[in-house]
This record gives C-alpha cells, sequence and structure tokens, in this order.
C-alpha cells in the first residue's frame, strides 16, 4: 500500500517527490511556514470589517465575519471590549507576528536551498572522482562540464521557483480556508472559475517545458564546441579557420537565442493576461451573486479581500511555477546526468594497497572496448622494479595495454595480477597512488612549479625535502633555479610557456614526489626533439631499477635497455625478449630498428 502511494505520488508530482528525495522533511517546513505566515495575514485582515464598522459607528458584527465572528466574540467575552483602539492593536499584534513568521520562512528556504545546491554539487563531484574510466573515454565533455557549471545555476533558479511556487500554493489554501470561512457559497464559485482559467495556461506550460528541454540541449553542445575551440585553438589560429568555427558557435548562440525568446513570450502572455481573466471571474460572479441572488454587499466584502490577496498569491504562483517550468529542463537533465555518473561507478575492491612486492601480470587477458578485442590471450610477467616496453605499430594496443595495468580498463577475459592477487580485490585508489602516469602530453596545473610538484602540498620541510630530491632526479634543478620567482613562479595557461621537455620534467618530478611504485610512461618523450628526447632518457634511465617502469614507446632508441620488451601486433603479442634478443631473432623488429635508424 505505501509502495502504491509512492509510486502514484512519484507519477503525479515528479518534481515534489524529486525534491523531496533530496531534502525529506525540510520541504514540508518550507510550506509550514508559509502557512503560519498566511494564517497571521488572515486573521490580520479579517479585522478590517469590524475596524470599518466601528470607525462608522456601527455595532461591530460577527455575523458578516461569517465563522470568523469568533474574533468579536473573543474580544467582547473576555471583557477587552470592541472599539477602534483595541481592534487597531489586535491587527497589529496579528501583522508583526505575520512579519516574524515571514523572516523565518524567508530565512529558511535560503538555509533549504544552499543546503540543496550543496548536495547536488557534491553528488556530481563525488560522481565524477569516481566515475569509470571506460565510460568516461565515451561521454560528452561539453555535457560534463555544462552541467556542472551553467547548469547547476539553472537548477538553483529552478529550486527557488518551485518553493516559491509551493509556499504560494500554501498562501492560497490559507486565504482560501479564511475566505470559505467568512463566506462559503461565494468562495465555491470563484475557487471553481479560477480552476478553469487554468486550463488556458496548462498550453503555456507545456510550451515553456519543452522550450527548457530543448534549451539545455543546446546549451550542453554550445559548452562542448567552446571546450574544442579552446584545446585546439593553436591549430584553429595557425590554419585561419577560427572564424569558421566561430560561425558554428554563432549558430548554437542562434539557437539558443531562439528558444529564449519563445519562453519570454509566453512568459509575457501569461503575466498580461493572468489578472484580466481573474478580475473577470470575480466580476461574473459578484453581478450573478448580487443581481440575481439579491445578496448583501458586506456579506462578501471580506471574502474578497482575501480573494484580493489569494489572487496576488496566485500571481506569484503562477509566475514561479512558469519559471520553475523554464528551468524544469535542467532540472531533468541534472537527475538524469547524477543517475548515470552513479550507475557508471568504478567497481572497487577492499583490498589496501600497500605497495609492490612481487610482480603485475596480465593472464589470459583479452580486452575489447565494445566491439572487436585490441588485445587478445596476453601473457607477461612484470617483476618488481623491471622495466617493460611495449613496442609494435600504432593502433598495436600498447597504450590500452597500459591502461589496464593501471586499472582503468578491466579485462573482457582473463585478468591482471597484482602481487597474485586480482587488481579488481583491491580498493582501486591505494593501487593508482602508487602509480605515476607520464604521458605525451603532460598535465600541467595552472599554477607555480612546487604546487604542479606536489599537487599542493603543504611547503613543511618533509615536503620541501621530497621536492627538492623529485627535481634533481628529473634533472628540473637548473630549469628551477634560472627562474626569477625559482618554483614559487607561475606556469601559465596550462603550461603554454614551457617547452615540451620542461613540462615533460615537471610531470616526471610531479610522480617522483608522489613516492610511486609503478611509473607507466606513455610515448612520454615521443613529442620531443631528438636532444630533449636525450635528456629526458637520461632522466628515466637513473629511475631504472627502483621503479617498476611500463613504457610505450615509440621510438626504440629509448628502451634499448629494458629488461623486457614485448612486442605487439594486432593485438597480440608476437616476441618478447630484451632488446638484443628480439633484434637478432625477430626479423619485424629489426626491420622496425633499421628503418628508424634512416
Ligand atoms: P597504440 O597505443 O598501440 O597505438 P591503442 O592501445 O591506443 O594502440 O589502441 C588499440 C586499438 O584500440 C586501436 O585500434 C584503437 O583504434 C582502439 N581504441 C583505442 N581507444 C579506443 C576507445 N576509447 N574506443 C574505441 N576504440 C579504441
Amino acid at each position: 500500500m505505501k509502495n502504491i502511494l509512492k509510486t502514484g505520488i512519484r507519477k503525479k508530482l515528479p518534481y515534489f517527490s524529486y525534491f523531496y528525495h533530496h531534502l525529506k522533511y525540510r520541504l514540508f517546513f518550507v510550506v509550514a511556514f508559509s502557512l503560519v505566515v498566511g494564517v497571521f495575514d488572515g486573521f490580520g485582515l479579517a479585522m478590517f470589517l469590524p475596524l470599518l464598522e466601528t470607525v462608522s459607528n456601527e455595532e461591530a458584527s460577527a455575523e458578516n465575519l461569517g465563522n470568523l465572528g469568533f474574533l468579536i466574540d473573543y474580544l467582547e467575552s473576555s471583557g477587552i471590549g470592541v472599539s477602534v483602539i483595541t481592534i487597531l492593536v489586535v491587527m497589529l499584534i496579528f501583522f508583526i507576528l505575520k512579519g516574524i513568521a515571514r523572516f523565518f520562512e524567508t530565512l529558511y528556504r535560503v538555509t533549504v536551498q544552499q543546503y540543496f545546491m550543496q548536495h547536488i554539487r557534491y553528488m556530481g563531484i563525488d560522481g565524477l572522482t569516481s566515475y569509470d574510466y571506460t565510460t568516461f573515454v565515451t561521454s560528452d565533455a561539453g555535457r560534463i562540464q555544462n552541467t556542472l557549471t551553467g547548469e547547476t545555476g539553472r537548477v538553483n533558479t529552478a529550486f527557488y521557483s518551485f518553493a516559491a511556487t509551493i509556499q504560494s500554493g500554501a498562501l492560497i489554501l490559507i486565504y482560501g480556508f479564511f475566505a470559505f470561512n467568512a463566506n462559503p457559497e461565494f468562495t465555491l464559485f470563484v475557487g471553481i472559475g479560477g480552476g478553469l482559467t487554468n486550463v488556458i495556461f496548462k498550453v503555456i506550460y507545456n510550451r515553456t517545458k519543452k522550450l527548457s528541454r530543448s534549451y539545455t540541449k543546446e546549451a550542453n553542445a554550445f559548452e562542448g564546441i567552446i571546450i574544442q575551440m579552446v584545446l585546439f585553438f593553436k591549430y584553429l589560429k595557425a590554419t585561419g579557420q577560427s572564424r569558421l568555427y566561430g560561425d558554428k558557435l554563432k549558430r548554437s548562440v542562434d539557437r539558443i537565442k531562439k528558444d529564449l525568446i519563445k519562453v519570454g513570450f509566453y512568459n509575457a502572455i501569461l503575466k498580461a493576461s493572468r489578472e484580466p481573466l481573474i478580475v473577470t471571474v470575480v466580476v461574473i460572479i459578484i453581478i450573478v451573486q448580487v443581481e440575481y441572488f439579491g445578496q448583501e454587499m458586506s456579506g462578501i466584502i471580506l471574502s474578497l479581500l482575501f480573494f484580493y490577496r489569494a489572487l496576488g498569491s496566485l500571481v506569484v504562483l503562477q509566475t514561479n511555477w512558469n519559471h520553475f517550468l523554464e528551468t524544469s529542463g535542467s532540472l531533468e537533465n541534472m537527475s538524469d546526468f547524477l543517475k548515470g555518473l552513479k550507475k557508471n561507478k568504478e567497481a572497487d575492491g577492499e583490498e589496501i594497497f600497500a605497495g609492490l612486492e612481487e610482480e603485475i601480470e596480465m593472464v589470459n587477458l583479452s580486452f575489447g572496448y565494445g566491439g572487436d578485442p585490441v588485445l587478445r590471450d596476453i601473457n607477461l610477467k612484470i617483476g618488481k622494479n623491471k622495466t617493460v616496453a611495449f613496442v609494435g605499430e600504432s593502433g598495436s594496443g600498447k597504450t590500452t595495454a597500459a591502461n589496464l595495468i593501471a586499472g582503468l580498463f578491466k579485462p573482457t577475459e582473463g585478468d591482471v595480477l597484482i602481487n597474485g592477487k586480482s587488481i579488481t580485490d583491491y580498493n582501486i585508489e591505494t593501487y593508482r597512488k602508487r602509480i605515476g602516469y607520464i604521458t605525451q602530453d603532460a598535465a600541467i596545473f595552472t599554477d607555480t612549479v612546487f604546487n604542479n610538484v606536489t599537487l599542493w602540498a603543504e611547503p613543511n620541510e618533509e615536503n620541501i625535502g621530497r621536492f627538492e630530491r623529485a627535481i634533481k632526479s628529473a634533472s628540473l634543478e637548473n630549469f628551477i633555479n634560472s627562474l626569477e620567482l625559482k618554483e614559487q613562479t607561475e606556469i601559465g595557461n596550462n603550461g603554454i610557456n614551457l617547452s615540451g621537455g620542461q613540462k615533460q620534467r615537471i610531470s616526471i618530478a610531479r610522480e617522483l614526489f608522489k613516492e610511486v611504485d609503478i611509473l607507466i610512461l606513455d610515448e612520454a618523450t615521443s613529442a620531443l626533439d631528438s636532444a630533449t628526447e636525450i635528456e629526458i632518457k637520461e632522466s628515466i634511465e637513473s629511475l631504472k631499477g627502483n621503479y617498476t617502469i611500463i613504457m610505450v614507446a615509440h621510438r626504440l632508441s629509448t628502451i634499448r635497455t629494458s629488461d623486457i620488451v614485448v612486442l605487439l601486433d594486432n593485438g597480440q603479442i608476437v616476441a618478447k625478449g630484451t632488446y638484443d634478443e628480439l633484434l637478432a631473432n625477430n626479423s619485424g623488429f629489426s626491420k622496425m630498428v633499421s628503418l628508424q635508424k634512416l
């Protein structure tokens, strides 16, 4: 029964259950504060009628107040008496109480809103942090970026509008309740008439919702194009294509503009037609009541006062509901996005990885990205502190093999064993903390040299010592000494003002600072000129024997001293041995070597 109710609510009130899911009891408190505001306001307003009556020297009649007559009865029976002064004082007290309630209502809403935003942002950050790499490589970068930045802002607006909607809803209920108590018949008529006008608005709401979805989709695409423009800026500039690309962006801007103008159009209709429509309904009903049913105006007047208030709340409700629908596409996008992150969370074992003691072993391992396997039947042992080099033609599977050792991908068949245990048994983060990964395009953060190497470690004595040892091993000392601010020098936009060799050495120093067991060098020197390559090669040479090194090498000169050279062809190991053994026994390898010598 409870479950049926739950599914029913989720279906009928999807947004409410979405917010309830994240906010629980807080959502009810948001409404409760508004109810309290409405109740104080209602009582305060109710005092207007007796006030008018006493001012015009009539006897204040409890009758005209309908069920609210008890307010007057109470003043009379308690001995306070009904006079202009007492009524004014009572009225004032109600409005002061309303003000106090309003303060807490507003404050609470802001608090809940910020709680919600923090909650959503944390979920996004945690989800992205533990996102599975295999899924990440096929994800839409524009969507990830836009959802975590621009769309988060829109979700904030969505919550604000939603809260304002249900708060105005609560007020309408309260005013309706007061109006009903003052004059039930009149209230029922107006209620039905008001409900009918909503049918007209519903069409507009649906259009707005559709446009909102279309906007979010376009905004995601826009962000994706921007990311690529920044990424390939140099290429686009150098080839004179940045304007062409700019035009692509502008077309996206145009589509966004079109959507938002349409939203504005519907908003304008809503804003303009709401009040005339409702007033028309009320006017018709008053005429019918007074002219045809011969009712006294004084019997309706208090209800009208409440209706006037309810109308104000209705305007706020409808405006906010439409604002909410404008951003509902963002809410759906965020909800889907967070679900996707959660679903594709990286699988994780429990065992804490304490360091490489024995060996890394690939056993009958095969792997594919979904289609045909790109690695087949790989069997390989890499002993502790040995150096192994994967060689082979481009596309033969070298990088994929290295990524499997880093646990970025899970084998489709077979296993990767670390210290004799499946890699999946380990808490993957503790394992990766012991891995250094250096690629062709070094990751350089916009920060100081020190922070780039230490990844924001505290500059205490121990860390400074480690930093110095790391830069020495990576042959960075001379470079850093040549800088004006030494290690506190800022490295500009992603290291744009560093040479390839300097970037590469900074990334090597970073891995050495981290104190790793396993170093993965994926084409680490292939983007460098020969002289720089020799320097880096020397730095790497000096690390051999102290780390377990896995090299993916394009240039064969860098792998001469490796303990094992593994030759891959089309995803399979076709030969393994030392460099000299392969040179002597494998014609394919010796051909590659002689080709490179040329
Ligand atoms: P290598 O490092 O030897 O050049 P890779 O390991 O990068 O080779 O790639 C091996 C094969 O896997 C190639 O055929 C490549 O097209 C394919 N591949 C690499 N990355 C992906 C990916 N993210 N999705 C699908 N296929 C991929």
